[in-house]
Order: C-alpha cells, then structure tokens, then sequence
C-alpha cells in the first residue's frame, strides 16, 4: 500500500495529525468520492509509524516498510466480504478477538472499517465495547459514505471528521493535472460525476466523453426516428448500464421540472439542454411521470446488478423514451 493524501485534504490532515493526543475511535464521513479512504490509508499509516517526523508518516522504520508493503500486522481492514454486502458478524468477532492480542511490533494496532454504514445491527452491538474500551492502543478509523445510516451508539463513541468534496476550482485543477482535458472538459466531467473529481477520474479512465457524445446523438436520433430503439440498443450493449441510467433519470427528472416551472437556467448540460427543452411541452404528463418510475426502479436493479439482458434492457428503456415526444 501507498499512502498519499489529495491536495484538498491539507486541511483534514491538519486537524487529525496535529492533535495533541490521538482519540481511539474516528468517524470519516463524507459523500463517495472525497477521498476518504486515502486519508484514512495515510492516518493509519501516520499512527503506526515509530519515527513520525513532521506530521507525516516517516516511509523508512519498520513500521512504514510493512505498511508499504501492505503486511503490516498491527493493521486490519474490516470490510464486506462482497461489494455491496453487509459485514458480518463473525467478522467483527474475529476483530475483537484479534485486537484482544498483544500488537506485533509493540506501537499501536489500527483498525479501518468501510464502510461503516455496511455493519447490520448486530455486528454494530459487536463492536461497541471495543469502541468504548478499546484495547491496548488500538486506533478505530470508521469510514461512512452515509452518515445518517449510522447508528447513534456508534456516532457517539468517534470523533466525528467531516471530509466534504473540494470545491469546483479545485477539482478541476486536479482533474486538468491528471488528464489530457481542458478545462471546459474537466467542467463536464466533473458535472457528470456530480462534483466529486475521483469519480470524475474514474469516469474518465471508462472514456465517459466519447460515451456520452454518443448516447446524447443517439437520443437525438431516436427522436427524430433516424434511429430506432432496438438498433441504438445494440449499439450501447457495451457501455456501462449504470452510467446510462443515471443520464436518464437525470433527464427525466429535467424535462419534468421544466415542464413544471419553465426555467431555462435548470437543463442541466448544455449537449441536452436544447433537446430537453423540445421534449418537456410535448410529453404527456402521465407518461412522463411513469417513466420515471420505471427508470427509478429499473436502475436500482441495474446498481444491485440483477442479471439483466442489456441489450433488452436498454430496448424497453429506449421504447418508452421515444413516446415522450408524440409524432
Ligand atoms: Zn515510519
């Protein structure tokens, strides 16, 4: 493992390294994408370190080689076994047990759950003592992407480290650095994972432009029945279904709010916008509204990715947008 921090997390790191004494349980909360894990990577690192030289991890005592070399005994990550899955019970068990034991290489013993909100309730309850009384030196760093899923008991025994996504100017500043893009590109990026520039980046290395300018000519396309919906279906098979579903439910919940309130400056981005505005008068309000729906829930199937046909998929969704703008 590397540790390394993200440059708008020099004030975080401030807080958390510059503490006079160090707490035993810390909450990082914040939205996906801030870079959470990073800091909490570089914290334990930073706790475990024999040497620590000016707030910072010294990267050459034993402590730091382990660490680097992601065998660091006195360490332990406590995850879902499987994305998306909550963390058992036995697991946290096995925790307990393990920080019951005396640390390996004498320091501290550091502990990283992520994600936090993952713990169901009884292996939350298995936890809290050690929260409470934890042994020996052992560190808790929690990770929380929803904060308000947390149980109280276990907010209540962590400082609590809010880490908010950096704003705008520094996200594209970043994103401009880590790829090819201009700044007007980073701007879109960014928009497109809803601010958040880690998830801009990996949108980035999924070729997420190239992507959307050919969904976004799809669309238009479609509507004007150059294209129909099982030949374009085909066509995006291969594009991640997440992504596509997220565009249109954004879209949909576009045309909608335009429809209601006529406001020009709520479009959202500009590829769309004048499209969007075409569509919002025209569709009828019903149909609308259940496509929604059906958008709504067939993309928190595509999220909990229940085997679907994409091609199929992608069919019925195209179908159904197409009758948004009557012939
Ligand atoms: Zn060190």
């Amino acid at each position: 493992m590397s540790s390394k921090l993200y440059p708008w997390q020099a004030g975080l790191w401030q807080s958390l390294a510059g503490r006079s004494q160090q707490a035993h349980a810390y909450l990082l909360h914040g939205p996906a994408g801030s870079g959470k894990r990073a800091l909490a990577e570089h914290f334990a690192a930073f706790l475990l370190c024999k040497a620590s030289l000016q707030q910072q991890p010294c990267g050459q005592c034993t402590s730091c080689k382990l660490y680097a070399a992601d065998t660091h005994p006195d360490l332990v990550r406590l995850e879902p076994e499987e994305e998306g899955k909550g963390i058992l019970i036995a697991s946290v068990r096995e925790l307990v047990a393990k920080i019951l034991q005396t640390s390996q290489q004498g320091g501290r013993k550091v502990v990283i759950v992520e994600p936090a909100e993952a713990m169901t309730t009884g292996s939350a309850n298995a936890l809290l003592k050690s929260l409470e009384e934890p042994a020996g030196s052992t560190v808790f760093l929690l990770i929380s992407h929803q904060f308000s899923f947390l149980l109280p008991t276990i907010k209540s025994r962590c400082v609590l480290q809010a880490c908010p996504l950096p704003n705008e100017q520094e996200s594209v500043q970043w994103l401009q650095q880590q790829s090819e893009l201009n700044e007007e590109q980073c701007h879109t990026v960014l928009a497109l994972a809803s601010g958040s520039p880690l998830s801009a980046q990996k949108l980035l290395n999924a070729d997420v432009l190239a992507i959307r300018e050919q969904v976004v000519s799809g669309v238009k396309q479609l509507f004007k029945q150059h294209s129909s919906p099982s030949d374009l279906a085909l066509a995006w098979a291969k594009m991640p279904p997440e992504l596509l579903f997220e565009w249109f439910c954004q879209w949909a919940q576009l045309i909608l709010r335009y429809k209601m309130t006529e406001d020009d400056s709520q479009l959202g981005l500009a590829d769309m916008s004048v499209v969007l505005k075409h569509v919002a008068p025209r569709a009828p309000l019903a149909l609308l509204l259940e496509t929604q729906d059906w958008l709504l829930e067939h993309r928190q199937k595509v999220l909990r990715r229940v085997p679907l046909r994409a091609d199929l998929l992608l069919e019925g969704l195209l179908v159904r947008w197409q009758a948004l703008l009557p012939r």
